[in-house]
């Protein structure tokens, strides 16, 4: 226990001074109180335990649910001078019986531990004969039992403050909603943990969402547009999705690789360093891909399909632009999208309270692509960070998009999903409003429905962005049996009584950065 905090910044990992939160949270945990750090992806954590577990005496025991990383984590460690191991269900044990001594020995500076190893018996015996510096409890979100990230073996980690009190904790993460962070505090028992949350501005990525209309030639002339030889990570909902478009990307002429949890570990090791190592890669990726990935130069994270919540949203965003430089968030969704996740949501195996809790998340996330307004201002304040001005770096403070008064088009689509008896998907009751003639509606009799033909002053596209915008609002559910019919909700009355307006967004055509910015 010799060098200073600064000293160690600057001496074993070389940089010169810490960032804004970094310096606190490690003098609290360097002098052994517990903390709660709450800090964006790329915003530097890792310092926040390393430090401390090298200022310390003893082994820093850094918990840990990547084990895929873990080598990684350790192996950059080792560069830098510091004697780290890891222990994991990939080690032979060999190599468990050298680190446990090493650990036991006082030899060891940090260890890594996957949670399921850190609970045995042995190991919390093995602890327990050893000096420990401090436990950090990476990703502590996966303590959280409502949340996509949950790991049981998370919840027992409170035998650390059972068994170890004297030792300090930090636990770490980017999940920053209230819930997450409570439950945090209490299953992991840091009700004395000082709380660090920093601050969950990006301001380097510029946030566009747009509609998709034909994603493959979006994508191209967004690639080829602004992203000419960057690397970047595509995410898309499916496995066989990822493949074909990773495909026709290579036969565009990118270097894209796929990466999803269905492909061979060495396959996925692979191109995960390929992305790490090489320029000018692009992953095509489910989101499998990413949790803990620190690459600092990824210009652009393209969604070809929406993110369940604004929570993932801005954790695979986040991914962009780690070295402050500009980077591009773009989303591509439509009304297939809401759709098939509304549908995803209700037919989990989740308990109800579950259900709505997600539905809850995905309506918060069609809030953000369908406000008007700044979208900086609308993600920092679910996070609970007021922005008070327009950002000036996203789609729609470039272009604010215009509104129209949709109340009549809007109850001509209630009516006609009313008449047609609730059975049917947006695009049979758009054929209805329009009045076309096809088998489906000729088999049904809607051709003499009252509604039928009264909606032809719309193209079959912006009636498209009418259902899309009913859906997103709640004005329509889906029904989720399988079929994706739409039935109409309580919150319609007021409109189908005339006592209500209704303004929409109006989809803009499609436009690049480039075209959309005037010349300065
Ligand atoms: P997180 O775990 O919060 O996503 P990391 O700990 O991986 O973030 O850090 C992100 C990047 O920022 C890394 O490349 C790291 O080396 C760098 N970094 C962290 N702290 C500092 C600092 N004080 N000065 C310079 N670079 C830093
Ligand atoms: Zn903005």
């Amino acid at each position: 226990m010799s060098d200073s905090p600064l000293d160690i910044l600057n001496h074993v990992f070389g940089y010169d001074s810490f960032r804004a939160s970094q310096r606190d949270i490690v003098n609290c945990v360097t002098g052994g109180q517990d903390a709660l750090v709450i800090m964006p992806t790329g915003g530097g954590k890792s310092l926040c335990y390393q430090i401390p577990a090298l200022a310390r005496t003893g082994v820093g025991v850094v918990v840990s649910p990547l084990i895929a990383l873990m080598e990684d984590q350790v192996s950059a460690l080792k560069e830098l001078g510091v004697n780290a191991g890891y222990l994991n269900s990939t080690l032979d044990y060999d190599t468990v019986w050298h680190t446990e001594n090493a650990i036991r020995s006082g030899e060891l500076d940090m260890v890594y531990i996957a949670p399921e190893r850190l609970i045995q018996e042995r190991t919390l015996a093995l602890l327990h004969d050893a000096e420990i510096a401090l436990f950090a409890i990476d990703e502590a979100h996966c303590v959280a039992q409502w949340g996509h990230d949950f790991r049981a073996d998370y919840l027992k980690l409170d035998v650390l403050h059972n068994q170890f009190p004297k030792v300090p904790r930090i636990a770490l993460t980017a999940t920053a909603d209230e819930r997450t962070r409570a439950e945090i505090i209490e299953r992991l028992r840091l009700e004395n943990a000082q709380q660090f949350i920093s601050g969950f501005d990006r301001p380097n990525i510029h946030y566009r969402i747009q509609q998709k209309n034909k994603p493959r030639e979006q994508l191209l002339r967004f690639l080829k547009d602004e992203q000419q030889g960057n690397c970047g990570v595509i995410y898309c909902l499916s496995r066989a999705k990822v493949e074909d478009t990773a495909t026709w990307l290579c036969q565009q002429g990118f270097n894209a690789l796929p990466y999803h949890a269905g492909l061979p570990a060495s396959v996925r090791q692979q191109n995960q360093s390929r992305f790490l190592r090489e320029d000018n890669i692009i992953i095509v990726a489910t989101i499998a891909f990413g949790m803990g990935i620190d690459k600092p130069d990824v210009r652009f994270v393209c969604h070809l399909d929406m993110p369940k919540s604004v929570e993932a949203y801005y954790q695979e965003t986040g991914r962009a632009g780690r070295d402050g430089q500009p980077s591009t968030a773009l989303l591509l969704y439509g009304l297939e999208d809401i759709v098939k996740l509304r549908q995803m949501t209700e037919n989990s195996d989740g308990s109800e309270m579950f259900k709505r809790q997600e539905q809850h998340r995905l309506n918060a996330m069609l809030g953000l692509c369908e406000v008007t307004g700044c979208r900086r201002q609308v993600l920092l304040r679910y996070f609970g960070d007021e922005m008070p001005e327009p950002c000036g770096n996203c789609d729609n403070c470039d272009s604010p998009p215009d509104t129209w008064d949709a109340t009549e088009a809007v109850r001509k689509a209630l009516s006609c999903v009313y008449r047609s008896g609730q059975r049917f998907g947006a695009s049979h009751v758009i054929a209805i409003l329009r009045g076309s003639d096809n088998e489906k509606i000729r088999t049904c009799g809607h051709n003499h429905l009252s509604t039928y033909g009264i909606g032809k002053e719309l193209s079959t596209d912006e009636w498209r962005s009418v259902f899309r915008q009913l859906i997103a609002s709640g004005l329509l559910a889906v029904d989720t049996a399988g079929y994706g019919a739409l039935q109409l909700t309580e919150q319609c009355r007021p409109i189908l009584r005339n006592e209500q307006t209704i303004a929409m967004r109006r989809d803009k055509p499609v436009q690049t950065r480039a075209t959309q910015r005037k010349p300065t």
